[in-house]
């Protein structure tokens, strides 16, 4: 049978579940070692293992409850050189050529936002150099070295991108994410006990699942997958069952109304209270919050009466406390009244490239959540998918209702 891997680069990112311990970490070598014999040319991307990016910012905030962005990216972009290191280790130990390089060696370039940091250009040359040794090169996710030569992080669970992005710049073959469940679900198999592995997704519907709260993949990930077109192959680190192919079109003929459910209870919602009802006022408002790098979500702005009216905005929670010094002022300088927030609310959402052409679903949606006695507070649509904001503690509940409504548990 003739070898179709034979002298390819693939990409593999294995995610913190898989490097948990001693144990995951040869398992991973064990996996690399078989595309290796298979005679491909491997570059791995790891995460940091297990639980470590979380309880070094625990760590973190014991010794200061506000630690300035730079020294947090000096600190959390150490568990993924911990991992890699020892990779290169157990890959040794079994006699197979390995280098471990951290993001600022291999010539990830970003930009200067610590914590947020986006990728620029990467110099892929170190990369080839040490592929054309026969090394396997370990690259440390999560991380790069900025136009200042600081070193940044891209955003928690960035190691997806990391992966994305060097796929492009060395035109691999493909790009596997390794992960602990076995592909991409019709829900969070961890919060809906029936939800179904997917076989195809196409990269719209996954950007949609992604932004809206399914962190299996990162979305900005997704984003540059979907830009120069790199179908991802998402699989499991422990069984060697095919994942979930993410690409631009899906080989089914007629695609699903609704592909998949997502939640997320990572945002917050900032109401300004009283503000005027004239123009200009939502563009100071949200060009203010731009220009801080906040990523608001949802707006809504209610109907105006006596001339004033009330705008409401989600954001991400980490982003609180910016925003609402920020919403304080920009209230001072158009003269509106109160700024207050919620904590206490979720996103549910459903995704599907079929709604293009279905009628009826956003009605099928609001009805079964109202007949729950859910109420929805909050409601935005794209071309194919459907939110709302709802209580927190409701979260789940709509989840798996939506799920069971559109039929998702029997695909
Ligand atoms: P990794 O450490 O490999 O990057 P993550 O924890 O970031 O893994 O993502 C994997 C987790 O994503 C799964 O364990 C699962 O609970 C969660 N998840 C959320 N939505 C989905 C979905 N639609 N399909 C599969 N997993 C999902
Ligand atoms: N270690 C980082 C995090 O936990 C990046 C990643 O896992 O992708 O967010
Ligand atoms: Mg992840």
């Amino acid at each position: 049978m003739q070898n179709k891997l034979k002298n390819k680069i693939i990409i593999q990112k294995y995610g913190g579940s898989s490097v948990a311990n001693v144990e995951c970490v040869e398992n991973v070598a064990r996996r690399i070692i078989f595309y290796i014999k298979k005679g491909c040319k491997v570059i791995v991307v790891l995460s940091a293992m297990g639980d470590t990016t979380d309880e070094l910012v625990v760590l973190a905030k014991k010794i200061n409850p506000n630690p300035s962005e730079r020294e947090m990216d000096m600190l959390v972009s150490t568990g993924e050189q911990i991992s890699c290191s020892l990779l290169a280790m157990a890959l040794h130990k079994k006699k197979v050529e390995a280098i471990s390089l951290t993001g600022s060696q291999v010539g990830i370039i970003t930009d200067t936002y610590h914590s947020q940091a986006k990728i620029l250009k990467i110099e892929a040359d170190r990369i080839k150099k040490e592929l054309t040794k026969g090394k396997v090169v370990i690259v440390t996710g999560f991380q790069g070295v900025s136009t200042d030569f600081e070193i940044t992080t891209l955003g928690r669970g960035g190691s997806d991108l990391s992966a994305v992005a060097l796929a492009v710049a060395i035109k691999a073959a493909m790009c596997e994410i390794y992960t602990d469940v076995e592909g991409i679900y019709t829900a969070d198999p961890r919060i809906v006990l029936d939800a179904k592995k997917i076989n195809y997704i196409t990269f719209d519907e996954m950007l949609e699942l992604a932004s809206r709260g399914a962190k299996i993949m990162h979305t900005r990930a997704v984003e540059v997958a979907k830009k120069f077109n790199i179908p991802l192959h998402v699989r499991s680190s422990f069984s060697k069952k095919e994942g979930t192919l993410i690409m631009e079109k899906t080989p089914v003929i007629e695609e699903a109304v609704v592909r998949g459910v997502a939640l997320t209870d990572n945002e917050v919602k900032i109401t300004l209270c009283n503000v005027l009802d004239k123009p200009g006022i939502a563009a100071h408002v949200f060009n203010d919050l731009a220009c801080e790098n906040i990523n608001v979500d949802m707006i809504v702005q209610n109907v105006s009466h006596k001339n004033a009216t009330d705008i409401s905005f989600t954001v991400p929670k980490k982003d609180l406390a910016k925003t609402i010094k920020i919403s304080k002022k920009i209230s001072k300088d158009i003269g509106s009244g109160e700024v207050s927030f919620d904590e206490n609310i979720a996103k549910v959402s459903i995704v599907g490239v079929g709604m293009r052409s279905h009628s009826g679903v956003a009605a099928k949606c609001f009805s079964v959540l109202a007949k729950n006695k859910i109420n929805i507070d909050m409601i935005s649509t794209s071309e194919i998918s459907i939110s709302c904001v709802i209580k927190k503690d409701l979260g789940k509940k709509a989840l798996r209702i939506l799920h069971k409504i559109f039929g998702l548990h029997k695909i």
